[in-house]
């Protein structure tokens, strides 16, 4: 069964920005937190997701770029205390891969996903 699951995982169309961190399936769940699935599946308080899911009108920040997790964790003047340095296009596959293995990556993005919770309008154009 765990080689059905693998097939699929890798050869799947969907969650391949979950897929480029964890490439092998596993029955046992990898010990992350709420925080880091949310940040690394992209599915939370995020402008990108909340306008795919039309939850929001915009996927644009109130600072006036694209709300993508990486915007937040990188360049978002309203996460300026946690960031960590902006990748080049290219190596953003590599930027999540390190981020999820370094328990200091992984705890300013906590922070930055706590800090949006807490304060979701200051986030919002609508
Ligand atoms: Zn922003």
């Amino acid at each position: 069964m765990p080689n059905v699951w693998q097939k699929l995982w890798t050869e799947g169309e969907t969650g391949r920005s979950t897929h480029n961190i964890i490439p092998t399936v596993s029955l046992h769940p990898a010990n992350w937190s709420r925080e880091d699935i949310i940040f690394f599946t992209g599915h939370g308080p995020f402008q990108s997701y909340l306008r795919r899911f039309n939850l929001s009108t915009t996927s644009i920040c109130r600072c006036g770029l694209e709300g993508t997790p990486l915007h937040y964790a990188t360049e978002c003047l309203l996460t300026l205390s946690w960031h960590m340095t902006k990748p080049a296009p290219q190596h953003a596959d590599q930027w999540f891969r390190n981020v999820a293995a370094n328990p200091h990556s992984k705890s300013r993005l906590r922070s930055i996903i706590q800090h949006i919770h807490l304060n979701q309008p200051l986030f919002r154009l609508d």
